[in-house]
């Protein structure tokens, strides 16, 4: 027998709906080029964005066209999200820091229709429209007064745009499974993979992770995103906020600015923000510098990579508690967040010192299990470690257009993340290892293929491997090990830095090279990655 209840689909309109009505008031904060302190209101954003949906409405596009962004963290990227997401649109947020060739591929293949860029990306974009044939027009993100001349083919003002909308715009109804988002990581080897969100997948999440023992965000929150809207839906936020009600205040392009953060912070008496731990690092040497202290912040979420006990210990000086939290943009992102400083009267020091780094506990909805190389399940007794295994509703069940691949799953139904970790009897999970061969620089991945691929080339090469090396500012950065060849005996490290130049992102650039007679292999001729990591355990970059 079913229950009898109304079959309301969870679809992103409805945060629209609710948020204009009830949470109306409450503002929106932004830094843009145009101006350093933009605001208004929940209820000016979303007619905005039903004002740019009526224009979007006569662009002759089809239920799931992928319209993408180029942008940072401000309210008409928020604007953009909602008006294409709850159009039937799927909002495709592009992360600017690939390289030109990753942006041409990953626009190519979401096929993306029109693209928003800030214009901080118009150099960028101009370098790249004529090999993106399906985008039929690009918008830039600007006033007509700050509209920079442009060469690109169909440039469209936004501000002329949403002027020419009307507000009275009505969204249509939709189906709780269409897609909403698209994310593109490069968190695994080959070509970066699209995940596509649902309405319902982005609702449940952003339920979630409101939760107090999560991000825990009301009402009475201001909530600066560091985390990029390129990111993974910086983490939720941009949807959890105008449900609960919370204040959101959006850097801009000053993400990594100090300075500029804790301006805001104390400005506009943020409480929550959520970032990776580089960005923190900035906040604190700023703060140190400065003398400043950051008193309306109760709460920073941590995430992405590893968060030193440093930061946490430095932030508890400041009352502020550091929860780390951990997910991957497979799973919209949240899987684990460690509020154990909430109970922090349950542990010993010794003990919370040790807990409080780990990744934290499963988030309700998320489930996982950490299983051997034969795929047999393991305890969870904090020792035992093997491949963490993951599903739930916001969990992705297969990448855009590689459908039925299956590439990804040990197991049917459960999605495996490429981390290593241990689970306590208590359920809080720690990442041990990766079995992914990735490097994480900043909350960024740099792909360890791509940069061999290119070290390789070099005709004085034989052979070369790349491994992620603790770096104190970026968390990983790239080690690049060499084994010269026949020809090679004066190649140096110098040499070997320079032949990166244009072939990759610079921040893809190793950090460092260093020189060896021959690398480990597997029986299969593989490079042993896990011996590589060991044997420069003890390295440390001089940078
Ligand atoms: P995000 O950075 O938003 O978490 P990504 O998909 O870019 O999402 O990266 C996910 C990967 O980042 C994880 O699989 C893990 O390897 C690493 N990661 C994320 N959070 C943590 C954390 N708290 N501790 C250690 N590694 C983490």
């Amino acid at each position: 027998m079913n229950g009898l209840m109304m079959n309301q689909q969870l679809t992103l309109a409805s945060i629209v709906e609710h948020a204009e009505r009830v949470n109306g008031s409450a503002e929106i904060v932004s830094v843009t080029a145009e101006n350093p302190r933009h605001r208004y209101t929940y209820r000016e954003a979303f007619s905005r964005s039903r004002q740019l949906a009526d224009a979007m409405s006569h662009w002759g596009l089809q239920q799931g066209d992928r319209i993408a962004t180029l942008a940072w963290n401000d309210y008409r990227h928020f604007e953009t999200y909602y008006a294409s997401a709850c159009s039937g649109y799927v909002c495709h947020t592009i992360n600017p820091r690939l390289f030109p060739e990753q942006l041409v591929y990953i626009i190519n293949h979401a096929e993306d229709r029109f693209v928003f860029l800030d214009p901080d990306f118009l150099p960028l974009v101009e370098g790249l429209a004529a090999q993106c044939p399906t985008v039929r027009g690009w918008v830039v993100m600007a006033s007509e007064s700050h509209m920079p001349a442009t060469e690109l083919p169909n440039a469209i003002c936004y501000e002329s745009l949403v002027a020419s909308g009307s507000a009275d715009f009505q969204w249509p109804p939709l189906d709780e499974n269409a897609a909403c988002a698209l994310c593109y990581t490069s968190g695994t080897t080959g070509n970066p993979k699209g995940v596509l969100y649902s309405h319902r997948s982005t609702m449940l999440h952003a339920y979630a992770t409101m939760m107090p023992d999560a991000l825990a965000i009301s009402r009475a929150d201001v909530v600066l995103p560091i985390v990029p809207m390129f990111h993974v839906n910086a983490w939720g936020n941009p949807y959890s906020c105008p449900m609960a009600g919370a204040k959101l205040v959006f850097p801009g392009n000053k993400m990594g600015d100090g300075e500029t953060l804790c301006a805001l912070i104390n400005e506009e008496k943020v409480t929550l923000s959520a970032g990776v731990p580089t960005v923190w690092l900035g906040v604190l040497a700023h703060l140190k510098a400065s003398g400043q202290r950051v008193d309306s912040l109760r709460q920073i979420v941590v995430g992405g990579a590893a968060c030193p006990l440093s930061i946490m210990e430095e932030f508890d000086g400041y009352g502020v508690e550091a929860r780390v939290g951990w997910g991957m943009t497979e799973m919209s992102p949240l899987g684990t967040v460690n509020a154990s400083a909430s109970q922090r009267d349950s542990y010993s020091d010794e003990a919370f010192a040790k807990i409080r780094l780990k990744g934290g506990r499963p988030i309700f909805g998320v489930q996982m299990k950490i299983v051997d190389d034969a795929g047999e399940e393991l305890p969870w007794d904090g020792e035992s470690f093997g491949s963490l295994l993951v599903r739930g509703p916001w969990v992705c069940s297969s990448y855009f257009k590689l459908e039925g691949s299956g590439a990804h799953a040990r197991e049917a139904g459960w999605f495996e993340t490429g981390d290593v970790a241990t689970i306590d009897p208590d359920g809080f999970m720690a990442i041990t290892d990766r079995t992914k061969d990735v490097i994480k620089s900043g909350g960024e991945w740099i792909s360890s293929i791509e940069v061999e691929n290119v070290a390789t080339d070099h005709p004085k090469v034989a052979e070369a491997a790349v491994i992620g090396h603790y770096h104190p500012k970026w968390s990983e950065r790239p080690l690049l090990i060499v084994v010269r060849g026949p020809q090679g005996q004066d190649l140096t490290a110098e040499d070997m830095l320079q032949w990166f130049d244009g072939k990759i992102a610079k921040w893809w650039t190793p950090e460092a090279v260093e020189f060896v007679d021959e690398l480990p292999h597997t029986a299969t001729g593989k490079i042993q990655k896990v011996a590589l990591r060991e044997m420069f355990k003890g390295y440390t970059f001089s940078s």
